[in-house]
């Protein structure tokens, strides 16, 4: 077997060893083995990785390994999270790495006297850990300096960007010198993130850290073809049915627009078994669904990527992916929200044609496939696309009109002829409503008038 490494292997200096002993950690996590060289050779860095996997210290290590003692007022090394609590962390876990190192540490964060922290950052500097908008404030107002800065460090990027912050981090990148090193940490991949990597980062070397405590083996993945997002709906709504098994059943959506609608088709179907959370909702929304999803009150959770973070939900009965993730570590960590402690966990992945590639990307790094089924006979097959699923039409002032064929978008998964129920038109929530004689959200002040006449 392979030996572990050490933190020997680090080739560290006695004031980390001397902190490291006293904090009681024997050996480097694997992203603090795997990151400490590339950090301390000063290339770009991606690191794939969750809170708890030790990714702090991943950074920290080489940082406080390599930076030498100065004077200097302004800072050398910048570090940005996206919440003030992740900011106090941060500089609490640095404090305990740099016991025996004279360096001087400053959390800034908004919602508090921003003149206070001029003074602080005014009595000069190494290391600054802040959220991106008390950092701007700062920088604009020229009693931060950034221009010394030599490393840029972002944590949980996937959050920071969920929350809307792109803006604010390329603010600061333009205040920021070029020549820099650029180490990024984020649990999971989105499309926002690599366009960030991809736009800002030079050449990044890829470390991507497995979930911890994601044990395959006990999570039975099966996956449908399914056409597109109405017939996901059907095929949802299919399996809720049974609720005895699908008693606790996290389902997940990319986007938060999405999720809304997904929401507002499940909630009408299954009135008040059903909660969401993702950004856009308040903080004290989210807790309640987590809450009540927690506490069985409501059977189905809708979860984007970002929020589910960290959610540690015991006896979850099943993983619906409701779109497949682009990227094979989100699937990962998507999934592993069932199946833990040994239970036996169950995930489900519904695919249209256009996400077929990112279930080879997902089998390619399991090493292992995912077992297909058909889609029930009872499952209607949807004809009604999204607005996101119709073909999109570029020239807008062509001359010729698009075809048919371009705008009808045919669902590419066909039933057999004795299976096909048409879509005969009307919108779907009219459906819903005439199926389940309620209305389709509560409030729906059309659907009393229509019943009245
Ligand atoms: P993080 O992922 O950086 O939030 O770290 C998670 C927790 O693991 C923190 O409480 C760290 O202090 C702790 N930790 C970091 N590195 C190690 C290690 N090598 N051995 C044991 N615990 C560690």
């Amino acid at each position: 077997m392979e030996q572990q490494p050490t933190f020997q292997d680090l080739n560290l200096n006695t004031p980390l060893y001397n902190a490291l002993g006293d904090l009681g950690f024997e050996r480097p996590t694997p992203i603090q083995s795997q990151a400490f060289n590339v950090v301390a050779s000063g290339k770009d860095m991606v690191g794939i990785a969750q809170t708890g996997t030790g990714k702090t210290f991943a950074y920290m290590l080489p940082i406080l390994r390599h930076l030498k003692f100065s004077k200097q007022e302004n800072p050398r090394i910048l570090i940005l999270v996206p919440t003030r609590e992740l900011v106090v962390q941060v500089v609490d876990e640095i404090e305990k790495l740099a016991a025996y190192i004279n360096v001087r540490v400053l959390g800034v964060y908004g919602g508090t006297n921003i003149n206070t922290q001029k003074q602080a950052v005014a009595q000069g500097q190494d290391i600054i850990v802040a959220t991106p908008g008390r950092l701007f404030d700062l920088a604009v107002s020229h009693v931060l300096q950034l221009k010394s800065i030599q490393k840029l460090v972002i944590d949980e990027v996937d959050v920071m960007l969920d929350l809307g912050f792109r803006h604010q981090l390329l603010n600061i990148f333009d205040v920021l010198p070029e020549r820099r090193q650029n180490i990024m940490f984020s649990a999971t991949m989105t499309d926002d993130v690599d366009a960030l990597i991809s736009d800002f980062f030079i050449k990044p070397e890829r470390i991507t850290i497995a979930v911890s405590g994601t044990p395959l083996h006990n999570i039975h993945q099966e996956r449908y073809d399914v056409p597109n997002f109405y017939t996901k709906v059907n095929l949802l709504d299919h399996l809720l049915r049974d609720k005895e098994s699908y008693h606790k059943v996290l389902v997940f959506v990319a986007f938060k627009k999405m999720a809304d609608l997904l929401f507002e088709s499940v909630e009408a179907l299954y009135p008040s078994e059903a909660c969401i959370i993702h950004s856009n909702k308040t903080q004290n929304y989210r807790l309640r669904s987590i809450e009540q999803f927690r506490a069985g009150e409501n059977r189905i959770l809708i979860a984007t990527d970002v929020m589910a973070r960290g959610l540690d939900i015991e006896n979850v009965s099943h993983v619906i992916n409701f779109d497949t993730p682009n990227y094979p570590e989100n699937y990962m960590h998507r999934i592993g929200r069932t199946g833990r402690a040994e239970q036996q966990g169950h995930s489900i992945t519904f695919s249209t044609e256009k996400e077929q590639p990112f279930i080879e990307l997902i089998e390619a790094y399991m090493h292992e496939e995912i077992e297909v089924l058909e889609i029930p006979e009872a499952v209607e097959i949807s004809k009604e696309l999204i607005a996101e699923e119709r073909p999109q039409i570029k020239e807008r002032n062509n001359p010729i009109k698009p075809g048919k064929h371009d705008s009808d978008g045919e669902a590419y998964h066909e039933k057999k002829e004795k299976n096909r129920k048409e879509n005969l038109g009307g919108s779907y929530k009219a459906k819903i409503e005439a199926k389940y004689k309620k209305p389709k959200t509560r409030g729906d002040k059309n659907y009393n008038k229509r019943n009245k006449r």
